[in-house]
């Protein structure tokens, strides 16, 4: 590495096979750790002045547990994680269990459990890991452009108040659904408000009356709203969220930091009258489990339509992973799990390139992966509507899952996933 100063900027030259990271997320720091397995050196910048306990539940299924699991982190996974024995979808409105699907069944299945996790669970042992394994992290380093040219690849970092212009063979775009890298490259401009709103709650199990405690995941499926909730922190907690299809106020439905936040709260009577006219006619466990919960946050979700093709996924010297390149709606729950595949296979790409051949590689990492991800996206879509359906297709749907089970829950092409 050869740092440069003029004049209060700096300008750093790294030497063969490292890699940049814009955004220290999940995909960021999974990309991370997955480029020094791979035999480079990776440099994380983060724009937040430090990693903090946000976020509540993230479900991963076999397909990223396998991965964590290969990358050593099986026993650090087993420390932190829940692992429900079934998913149970529910009428929102009698109660009724519907169908199950057995998660125990994912480990003889597809040779990895499904577990749910807490968000700064999973983000803390994949930053543990990087660390362990050398990787460079630097918070309060906000990147705010990139220059791409045939040999090289720059970000300019503003960092603790210093313009910094770090160039490399490589470098990652994981700077999260609202990506300005995205915007730079693509010129897409912003994601959109998708109208559904998450309100979310962490309540200790412990606190709970014993009727309302649960270690499995369970659905409630209503009319444009259902209820999620599942173990996390080894089962000591139980996360709640209520998906509704619901309004901003104006105002905020154009107010960027309105939108960009995972944490806004309301006041609870407003937040409690929100979800009351979203679950009427719930049945009484679930209006038991809502009101046993406090300190509600709201999530707008914004999205993207499903990715149209491999130039999403990289620009040049430039990959783009996780919610940068592919924003997912949580009705499949693998917003996480896409950015740690994606990282699972930038991996595949580094570990056999050299400096001058990135662009090629990371061409190659596009083609095995824009498909999949579009795939999930839309699929993901889908289950918002048949979760939230109305009418003939919601009496549809009750009865399909009473029939087919299992069957019509299990992902095998999603689950099953081997990279090549
Ligand atoms: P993100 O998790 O959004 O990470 C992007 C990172 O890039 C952030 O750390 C951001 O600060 C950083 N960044 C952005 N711009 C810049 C820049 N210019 N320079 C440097 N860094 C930058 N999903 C759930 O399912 N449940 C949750 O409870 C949940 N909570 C979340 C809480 C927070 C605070 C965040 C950021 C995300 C949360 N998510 C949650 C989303 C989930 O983590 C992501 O959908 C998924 O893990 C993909 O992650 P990502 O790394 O692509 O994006």
């Amino acid at each position: 590495m050869a740092v440069f100063g003029t004049c209060g900027h700096s300008t750093i030259t790294y030497m063969n096979r490292q890699v940049l990271i814009a955004g220290g997320g999940v995909a960021g720091m999974a990309a991370s750790l997955a480029a020094m397995r791979a035999g480079w050196h990776a440099t994380v910048f983060e724009r937040a002045p430090a990693f903090s306990e946000v976020g509540a539940g993230v479900q991963l299924g076999p397909n990223v547990t396998r991965i964590l699991q290969a990358w050593g982190l099986g026993d650090a996974l087993q420390q932190v994680a829940a692992f429900p024995s079934g998913l149970h979808a529910r009428s929102l409105t009698t109660g009724e269990v519907l169908a199950t699907l057995p998660l125990t069944d994912a480990l003889q299945t597809y040779g990895a459990p499904y577990v749910t996790i807490h968000r700064a669970d999973l983000h803390g042992l994949l930053l543990q890991a990087a660390a362990h394994a050398g990787v460079q992290v630097h918070s309060d380093a906000v990147v705010q452009r990139t220059h791409l040219s045939p040999d090289a690849v720059q970000l300019e970092v503003m960092q603790h108040g210093q313009l910094q212009h770090h160039t490399s063979a490589a470098a990652v775009a994981a700077d999260g659904v609202w990506s300005p890298l995205r915007q730079q490259l693509l010129g897409d401009g912003l994601p959109h408000f998708t109208g559904h709103i998450a309100y979310r709650a962490l309540v200790a199990q412990q606190a709970l009356p014993v009727h309302l405690r649960s270690h499995d995941v369970q659905v409630w499926m209503g009319s444009q709203a259902h209820v999620v909730c599942y173990p996390v922190r080894g089962g000591e907690y139980l996360n709640v969220v209520c998906l509704a299809e619901g309004r901003l106020l104006d105002d905020d439905a154009h107010n960027l930091q309105a939108l960009q936040t995972w944490n806004a709260q309301k006041s609870e009577a407003q937040t409690l009258s929100e979800l009351h006219h979203a679950l009427r006619g719930a049945c009484a466990p679930l209006v038991d489990l809502m009101a046993a919960c406090s300190d509600w946050r709201l999530w707008p979700l914004c999205g993207r339509p499903a990715m149209t093709g491999a130039h999403q996924h990289a620009q040049g010297r430039m990959a783009l992973v996780g919610d940068a390149a592919h924003p997912m709606l949580p009705y499949l729950a693998q917003g996480a799990g896409m950015a740690i595949e994606d990282a699972a296979d930038l991996a595949l790409q580094l570990n056999q390139a050299t400096a001058a051949d990135v662009p090629q590689r990371l061409q190659q990492f596009a083609q095995a992966r824009w498909q999949r991800n579009a795939r999930v996206q839309a699929r993901a879509v889908r289950n918002g509507q048949i979760f939230h359906a109305t009418g003939p297709m919601r009496v549809g749907r009750d009865m399909g899952l009473r029939l087919m089970g299992a069957k019509l829950m299990d992902v095998p092409w999603l689950y099953g996933y081997q990279r090549s």
